[in-house]
């Protein structure tokens, strides 16, 4: 087999057995692999009902073909179970060396089933699984763990996937850390690892990934990197990563802060705009077959947090604790990044759940008797690090913030739900939905692992313009000439776009972008705009074929991508989320910013069309049987009906 490895490691915690299972050459070409594989996985493994920190939820990595080989931004890693975060199907991506390393291992994929009876880490040598003593690594922080973990096995070089002291505790958005810097940070996942008592998977690996056709292969390479490289914004991602887009929002004037209580005023883009990572970025650094090396590595030289050097200032974790929770000095934002990194959290969730007690302290619903005396004002730096230790360490008040924002709300009552500003158990960026409508909000309400943004993404956005306030149906388009040089088929492009109105069909784009955004996170490769934007399933198919001998045509790939969303919907639905739960939280239909909030009719009739679009009951948001038998899944069809 060429590209894949064709295996699959599965350890089993609770008995202790290790075992390798093949994958045929049928499932690759249906689920192409890393997150579609995974779902894949997840749906026939697990029962959609079971508690997602018990024996019987089962925690997948999983990498694409492309994951090896010299193919830009090839390095990703999907991590997928159930969440115990959102009740949904659990996924989270990341980059950087664990990925390829675990291909060079001879896996595409490991599942991990049962429970230890003590902590333990996994150390896979080339392929030879040995299951370690974790008692001396339990309580300590994800830095000290890899350190540890690299100086026992006397490998600086070994790539390590690790939880802090979150997992442990089982934070219901703890993170799992990959190496130092990166973190499959969303739904939960480290959670789960906690609840396996499994502290961290280290990884070195020699073998080769093989190739089909090289020369045709390398040909399809060499389009790939022109196409990245020579795309617009190629040189700005370079210079600015994702802090590139915190300028562009605020110029649109769609970003909103303080738990998305207000639209944010110019002292957030005078001290958190892009030109002041410039202070403190040394250089930029990447992961691994990365020609776009969007991250930065950051020296703090002065003030109290003076020392400091990471990886780190992201327009996410800007958004998280700049705009949502009011920290405006981007020193204060990378020694955030340290601790959440540190303690194993998601930084999105953990600043959701102090912004929400924040504003619930100030709106006078909570007191200082339900928060261990502490006084929650926006922007106080030291205080929103005490909560994050709180948090990872479920002590007192930070026991309530662990279990994430819809949690708190129901324990709290007294009308707090009003407030929460999270959709399907998870929290959008600051790009406000109700400041802009369009592809990228709507995708909140449709992504398979709840309310975020990252699933949901538009090839073709027109960021200089919004669309005429109270339009649900349509975004503004890029210009024509732009549109042609995207990859989306002719017939597609006759529904999407309309060039006499300089219009996108939301419900119509919305599920192309969802079904190619699964295509990318089966590859393995980065859904970074430089990517995201230049390619298509025209040239993925020519590097799956290339790669591994296997025929993809262009329609195979986005057949896999549409195949891959309705097996998660599937999942979702027998988990017990309803068409009626597929809605923003109350704070986008109830409280007004700018005088606008959301009008949940015509929401709905956006997603009635949706359906329509994806031939789904809009009853049920379920493929109708028609849909499955078209996908080859229609055996799903009759275990749905019963
Ligand atoms: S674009 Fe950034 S996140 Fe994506 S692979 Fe490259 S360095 Fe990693």
């Amino acid at each position: 087999m060429h590209g894949y490895t064709g295996k699959t490691l599965i350890i089993d915690l609770s008995s202790g057995k290790v075992t390798e299972k093949e994958m045929g050459t049928q499932s690759y070409f249906e689920y192409i692999g890393g997150l579609g594989i995974n779902s894949k996985i997840l749906l026939a493994e697990v029962d959609p009902s079971v508690d997602p920190l018990g024996e019987q939820n089962v925690l997948i990595f999983g990498v694409g073909p492309l994951v090896g080989t010299l193919a830009c931004t090839a390095n990703r890693t999907d991590v997928t179970a159930k969440s115990p975060l959102t009740g949904l199907l659990g996924t989270t991506n990341s980059g950087y060396t664990w990925g390829p390393e675990l291909k060079f291992c001879g896996y595409d994929h490991l599942v991990v089933k049962g429970k230890s009876q003590s902590p333990v880490y996994v150390f896979i040598d080339n392929g030879e699984v040995t299951v370690l003593d974790a008692t001396h690594l339990w309580g300590r922080d994800s830095w000290d763990t890899i350190r540890t973990i690299k100086n026992e096995l006397r490998d600086k070089e070994i790539s390590v996937a690790c939880i802090g002291v979150g997992g442990e505790k089982l934070v219901k958005f703890a993170a799992i850390e990959n190496g130092f810097y990166g973190a499959w940070g969303r739904t939960g996942l480290g959670a789960v690892m906690g609840s396996k008592n499994l502290k961290a998977v280290a990884l070195r690996g020699r073998k080769d990934v093989t190739v089909s056709d090289p020369d045709g292969f390398l040909e399809s390479l060499h389009e790939m990197r022109e196409r990245i490289m020579s795309h617009p914004t190629y040189n700005p991602w370079r210079q600015f990563g994702s802090m590139l887009a915190v300028d562009i929002y605020y110029a649109l004037g769609v970003l909103t802060g303080y738990n998305q209580k207000e639209p944010l005023g110019e002292d957030f883009i005078e001290s958190m705009g892009r030109e002041n990572l410039l202070k403190y970025k040394k250089k930029s650094i990447g992961c691994t077959a990365c020609p776009i090396c969007c991250a930065h590595w950051v020296e703090i030289e002065e003030g109290p947090y003076k020392g400091l050097k990471l990886k780190g200032i992201e327009i996410t974790s800007t958004m998280d604790f700049g705009a949502r929770c009011g920290i405006r000095n981007l020193a204060a934002i990378a020694k955030a990044t340290e601790l959440f990194q540190k303690y194993g959290i998601d930084c999105s969730t953990a600043a959701g759940s102090i912004a929400l007690a924040t504003e619930l302290f100030q709106e006078g619903i909570i007191t200082g008797k339900d928060t261990d005396g502490l006084e929650l004002k926006w922007g106080d730096e030291p205080l929103i690090f005490e909560l994050l230790r709180k948090i990872a360490h479920r002590e007192g008040f930070g026991d309530l913030l662990a279990e994430g924002p819809v949690e708190m709300v129901r324990r709290i009552g007294k009308g707090s739900q009003e407030y929460l500003a999270q959709n399907r158990g998870l929290e959008t960026n600051s790009r406000d939905p109700r400041t802009r409508w369009d592809v990228w909000s709507f995708g909140f309400l449709i992504n398979a692992r709840g309310g975020d943004h990252l699933r949901v993404q538009s090839p073709a956005e027109n960021l200089r313009e919004s669309a005429p306030e109270g339009e649900y149906f349509y975004e503004l388009s890029p210009p024509e000439k732009v549109v042609a040089r995207i990859d989306i088929f002719h017939d597609w492009k006759q529904e999407i776009f309309d060039f006499e109105r300089n219009t996108v069909s939301i419900p119509h784009m919305a599920a192309w972008c969802q079904d190619l955004m699964n295509i990318v996170n089966s590859l393995g490769i980065c859904i970074r705009p430089p990517v995201l934007h230049s390619l298509g399933p025209t040239i993925y198919s020519r590097l799956l074929t290339t790669l591994t001998g296997i025929e993809f045509s262009p329609e195979d790939v986005r057949k896999a991508g549409e195949r891959i969303t309705n097996i998660q919907r599937v999942f979702n639905f027998k988990a017990g989320e309803k068409r009626e739960d597929m809605k923003y939280g109350p704070k986008f239909y109830n409280m007004p910013i700018k005088g606008r909030r959301l009008d949940k009719d015509k929401v709905d009739e956006v997603l009635d069309e949706y359906f329509r679009v994806r031939n789904w009951d809009p009853k049920t948001a379920l493929p109708t049987a028609e849909k499955l038998r078209e996908l080859n899944l229609g055996k799903l069809g009759s275990n749905l009906a019963s």
